[in-house]
């Protein structure tokens, strides 16, 4: 019997790992312990302050999901039938259907040509009389060009979908202060994470009030825990928007060690970029550009390659390699749902970034080896191919 000897396989490097730190079970343990496991207790509370004081938000209030908050937002600006709200083509499914679940009519903003984030020129020649709000997304951390933005946008509300974009800044100014909502995600692929959750921020004092009792169902139960009103009633529309305190225990837990989790997502984003930055002149494989005013908060790091049919090929070479890299959003305006609701916007470099745009695996514990053992991989997908 002949004796096969195997091959020792390289580690397999997955896209994400979610992290946990440990302290997220005494933290939900200590929830438990203390009899406070629905909403609005006194992790939650923590949550919302740490958002407050470190990011300058306005007021925040924990929700179970980054959606719930959209979904907040535009009960919050009463977007009803007949309005318009425009929203970038190259994102997330929530940003948009928060907004059509109100009954608005969508209208998709294109990508700048060399960069996933909304086009400001775009966004212009999609404003009307009927425009009530504007959605932005910080694509991969990176602020959009918040100052052409506001200024196109005069009195029209700005909603920053915030998802990727913990910790980064615009001039030193962070982002989910520039929009009069912005709303954060906690989901496992996210910087922060609780498994899911989410943070709407608002910026501006005449949504506080409303804002808390959308959040409790419609209800003025938070006023009423704070002795402010003697019963509480059903006074507006909501849902059960909050998060449970079991959720946030574990966020706080991940809240504390934020300074490491970004410094340690900025390191593995730098080594990536030094390790991958001749593709560029090389081949004309292109890298994240950092827009003017923003920095680098390590939430994604991607590369744009030169075709579909290129792209493919390099996730088939990295898998064979057990590497686990990842496309990511298809222009929402292409999906059938909106097609058929909204009709056509051409969006050609939203549809460049569907066809083209890679994902490289970056998590908190991926080792700075392993992200020069994916970089040796695609550095060799091009220099063997040439
Ligand atoms: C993840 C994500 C969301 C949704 O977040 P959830 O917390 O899962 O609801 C919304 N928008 C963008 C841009 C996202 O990346």
């Amino acid at each position: 019997m002949s004796y096969i000897r195997s091959l020792p396989m390289p580690e397999k490097v997955p896209f994400n790992r979610p992290f946990v730190f440990g302290t997220e079970f005494e933290h939900v343990h200590q929830a438990i312990a203390s009899g406070h496991m629905s909403g609005n207790g006194p992790f939650t509370k923590s949550c919302q302050k740490f958002f407050e004081t470190r990011f300058g938000v306005g007021k925040a209030l924990f929700t179970s999901s980054c959606t719930d908050a959209l979904e907040m937002a535009a009960i919050l600006l009463d977007i009803g039938p007949g309005d318009e709200v425009i929203v970038p083509s190259f994102t997330f499914v929530s940003t948009a259907n928060a907004f059509a679940l109100r009954g608005a009519t969508l209208r998709f903003a294109d990508s700048l040509p060399s960069h996933p984030n909304l086009d400001p020129n775009s966004l212009a020649t999609l404003i009307s009389a009927k425009t009530k709000a504007i959605v932005i997304v910080h694509y991969a951390g990176f602020a959009c060009n918040l100052a052409r933005i506001r200024e196109i946008a005069g009195q029209i509300p700005i909603i920053e979908d915030c998802a990727h974009s913990i910790d980064a800044s615009y001039y030193g100014q962070p982002l989910g202060t520039f929009g009069r909502f912005a709303t954060f995600s906690f989901h496992e692929t996210k910087n922060l994470s609780c498994g899911e959750g989410g943070m709407l921020a608002m910026n501006d004092p005449v949504d506080f009030e409303r804002g808390e009792i959308i959040w409790e169902k419609g209800t003025n139960r938070a006023a009423f825990w704070r002795g402010i009103v003697s019963k509480y009633d059903w006074i507006d529309l909501g849902s059960s928007f909050l998060g449970s305190d079991l959720n946030a225990a574990f966020l706080w837990a991940q809240i504390e060690r934020i300074d490491d989790i970004q410094s340690r997502r900025v390191l593995i984003w730098n080594r990536y970029y030094n390790n991958l930055r001749q593709l560029e002149a090389e081949f004309g494989v292109e890298l994240p550009s950092v827009p003017s005013g923003s920095n680098v908060n390590g939430h994604i790091f991607y590369i744009v390659t030169r075709s579909f049919g290129e792209r493919l090929e390099l996730i088939q070479h990295l898998i064979r390699k057990n590497i686990y890299a990842v496309s990511h959003y298809l222009p929402l305006n292409d999906s059938p749902f909106a097609l058929d609701k909204f009709g056509e916007f051409d969006t050609p470099y939203s549809r460049k970034f569907a066809d083209r745009l890679l994902r490289l695996p970056l998590f908190y514990d991926l080792s700075l080896e392993s992200v020069d053992i994916v970089s040796s991989a695609v550095l060799e997908f091009y220099r063997g191919s040439r």
